[in-house]
């Protein structure tokens, strides 16, 4: 089941809740009970691969010869 990251605008907690992806958009309660909460978009693991940190796609960060540094 994938977690989802929410974020309470109330006391600006955040924690996750795993929940199906039919219940995704729900409204959700911070575990203070506040319910002005608005969800995140983080990278769901499900999963999950043991500490590989990929490459961004895209570049930008980490590669030299892009970055300026080749020249
Ligand atoms: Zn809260």
């Amino acid at each position: 089941m994938p977690r989802y990251e929410f974020r309470c605008r109330t006391c600006g907690d955040t924690f996750e809740l795993s929940r199906p992806m039919a219940e995704s958009s729900d409204p959700a309660s911070c575990p203070a009970g506040h319910d002005d909460t608005v969800k995140l978009l983080s990278a769901v693991a499900v999963g999950g691969s043991a500490g590989s940190s990929a490459p961004a796609p895209g570049g930008g960060g980490g590669g030299c010869c892009g970055g300026g540094c080749c020249g």
